[in-house]
């Protein structure tokens, strides 16, 4: 099956009277149809640029970018872009915030707006539609930017840091619920997060940036078999064969634990001929990442492995400390 999503060596710079910045340099990776794709790298490294260019609102400086095959251009009715900052008006009631995008694209009619109360319903905001967005939480304003963002039905979801205005609780549980919604309206989405908890425990791959300009350092395929990890046989991730500029980890990729994080036994390196890949084919997967909940990922003894594997690489990358992503 063609991806979502491929970006294909993509680089770009910013140009202004100071001189050139070089943000992205051959960034490559891949998003299949329904698949949740975390990006984590150093603060400033360019994530929130690889956004910009793939909801085509710039254009990369080499390299391509393609959904359903198609230049982004041509596709971007296709595309729903969810920022850090909610940007719900104050002028307008919940329900009139929500209905923005289809207004936008002249799509509201009593069809289309029935079907967002409905949304609101769904997602615990219908007794609050006719109030305005400093009336509700920041959980609540945040359900409230995704329901406008899905409200234009988008078959791939961007989303910058979108709760990390939200306070540790809230983010928390927002997180949970949007992604399970994302889940659910089996969107394809790529989220860039600094929260290399959050990325674990809602991304099905997560491609790990270096610091500027960014490069894929690594993408790391993740797959959960709680509630007993021991019993899981090993495998490595074959699937991805255009991505020769950098390298996939597994859980089969075994670092040495130094620093105070619990890891998972190892999975056994003599299962290393008959490895399972990970597909969309493979049973194993649809059936681990798509039923554990961000909470359960959390709590499950995988979590503190791959935890330990981003942290690791990303230390290694020069100065940064992950603290500062
Ligand atoms: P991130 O989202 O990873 O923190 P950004 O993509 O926002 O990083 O920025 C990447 C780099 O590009 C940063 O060094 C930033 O200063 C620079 N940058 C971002 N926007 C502009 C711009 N409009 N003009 C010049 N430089 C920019
Ligand atoms: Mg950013």
């Amino acid at each position: 099956m063609k991806p979502k999503l491929e970006v294909q060596r993509v680089s770009y710079s910013y140009h202004a009277m100071e001189g050139e910045t070089p943000a992205l340099s051959d960034i490559s990776f891949t998003a299949d149809v329904g698949e949740f794709i975390a990006i984590v790298g150093p603060s400033g490294c360019g994530k929130s640029t690889l956004l910009s260019l793939l909801s085509g609102l710039a254009e990369p400086e080499s390299g391509s970018i393609l959904i359903d095959g198609r230049p982004v251009s041509q596709a971007k009715d296709t595309i729903g872009y969810m920022l850090q900052k909610d940007h719900l008006f104050e002028w307008r009631s919940i329900l009139s915030n929500v209905s923005l995008g289809l207004e936008i694209q002249k799509r509201l009619n009593p069809d289309s707006r029935s079907q967002l109360i409905e949304m609101l319903q769904t997602y615990g905001l219908d007794q609050f539609q006719d109030k305005r967005p400093s009336q509700l939480s920041g959980g609540m304003r945040q359900r409230a930017a995704l329901i406008r963002t899905l409200a234009t039905k988008p078959d791939l979801l961007l989303l910058d840091e979108p709760f990390s205005a939200l306070d540790y609780q809230t983010r928390l549980s927002v997180c949970d619920d949007i992604s399970s919604i994302i889940r659910e309206t089996r969107k394809t989405a790529v989220l860039v997060t600094h929260d290399l908890s959050e990325a674990i425990s809602v991304a099905d791959r997560i491609v790990i940036l270096s610091a500027r300009p960014a490069t894929v350092k690594k993408i790391l395929t993740l797959s959960f078999t709680c509630p007993d990890f021991s019993q899981r046989s090993s495998y490595k991730d074959s699937s991805h064969d255009g991505e020769q500029s950098h390298s996939e980890l597994t859980p089969s990729d075994n670092p040495s634990s130094d620093d105070g994080h619990s890891t998972p036994p190892p999975p056994d390196s003599s299962a290393d001929t008959d490895l399972t890949p990970v597909t969309k084919e493979n049973p194993m997967l649809k059936q681990d990442s798509r039923i554990l909940s961000p909470m359960e990922r959390r709590n499950a003894p995988e979590f503190s492995y791959y935890f330990n594997l981003i942290w690791k690489e990303l230390k290694c990358d020069d100065n940064h400390e992950p603290k500062n992503l």
